[in-house]
């Protein structure tokens, strides 16, 4: 734990210079631009000169030409960046609606955003006028980028997470030429992810690549449906299939609606349903593991059922000794008790730790 930490306190160190340097190298590139000193030496654009020159990769590039740029009409973004409460990936979207006028409100808006939740904050101060809501079926043969578009999308695609692509982010001054280069570089990934682009504060375009077979049985639940639910559309018909996932997987996490009479004698590990609910409930269906920062997990990905005065040492399925926890720190929590020897001898790899133990 001591070494962890030294480590930890480290890293930490390592980071704050990071972001340090990074504002320092940003504040000086502004005013490199500001002096077109990239003209002089005999470059087409602070863009080409970042590329050619510093060697940086089109994506960086473009970051950092976005933020000289930005830090000349508001430099306190440099102060921002170099403090590491903005992060360069959300820069190209803070952008988009940051100005000299309305900095002081608006930019720390973006404070600790990754790109994806920036550019939400964008759709919501930036609305997309007329969003559309068509659903479009293209068949995917040539650059992702097309299709993924599709022909009526009025937004151009991004990619959500720095690096999965080419340079992200188009200013509206944006050259064409940097443009182009941008699209040259967008890789053919055989599988991409599902592209999430926010047109106003809770509207979202969802680009997804589906299979024949989903297309065929998303138009049997349309068959299907046309008479309960006639004209229902593409989006009612998957939300309401996620519902029934939902609500299959509360019936098995106990959060069935009417509560089942508790087995009298109940396995004491058993975990009653009514205690299932009332933790998932106190607990807001998140790992409540805390962590050294203070803060809890917070996750909603895998959880279980934990003990936490473990059923082995005599702790009962009461609302009071149980609560969630995500299978990680569910591991976790069981290793601090009974020690990593007694884990490894009986529950190795612990990869199928039971729902309902902890
Ligand atoms: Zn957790």
């Amino acid at each position: 734990m001591d070494t962890a930490r030294t480590l930890s306190a480290n890293l930490a160190s390592l980071l704050r210079r990071e972001h340090s340097a990074l504002g320092a190298f940003l504040v000086a590139l502004a005013d490199f631009d500001r002096r077109r000193a990239w003209m002089t030496l005999g470059h087409a654009s602070l863009f080409a000169y970042l590329h050619r020159e510093l060697r940086l990769s089109k994506a960086a590039a473009q970051y950092r030409k976005v933020a000289a740029e930005l830090i000349q009409e508001v430099p306190a973004v440099g102060d921002a960046l170099g403090e590491g409460r903005l992060c360069l990936t959300s820069i190209v979207e803070a952008a988009r609606v940051v100005t000299a006028q309305n900095w002081e409100t608006v930019l720390p808006r973006f404070f600790g955003l990754s790109r994806r939740e920036a550019m939400e904050v964008v759709a919501e101060l930036q609305p997309h006028p007329g969003p559309p809501t068509r659903t479009i079926v293209s068949p995917v043969r040539t650059a992702p980028s097309e299709v993924a578009a599709g022909p009526a999308s009025a937004v151009p695609p991004l990619p959500l997470e720095a690096g999965a692509a080419g340079p992200a982010g188009n200013r509206p001054s944006g050259s064409s030429s940097e443009l182009t280069e941008r699209e040259v570089n967008t890789s053919t990934p055989t599988h991409r992810p599902a592209e999430v682009v926010p047109l106003t504060a809770d509207l979202r375009r969802f680009h997804l690549t589906v299979s024949d077979r989903f297309l065929e049985k998303l138009q049997a639940a349309k068959d299907a449906l046309s008479h309960a639910r006639p004209g229902a559309t593409e989006e009612e018909l998957l939300e309401a299939g996620l519902d029934l996932l939902l609500e299959k997987a509360a019936k098995r996490k106990g959060l069935v609606a009417k509560p089942r009479k508790t087995p009298r004698a109940a396995k004491c590990d058993h975990i009653p349903a009514h205690v299932k609910r009332a933790v998932m409930e106190r607990d807001g269906g998140r790992c409540q593991f805390r962590l050294p920062s203070g803060e809890i997990c917070g996750s909603t990905h895998q959880l279980e059922f934990d003990h936490i005065e473990p059923v082995a040492l005599g702790g009962a399925s009461t609302v009071e000794n149980v609560r969630i926890a995500c299978k990680r720190h569910n591991i976790i929590s069981a290793r601090r008790v009974f020690g990593d020897g007694w884990m490894d001898r009986y529950a190795p790899g612990k990869a199928s730790l039971p729902a309902e133990t902890g």
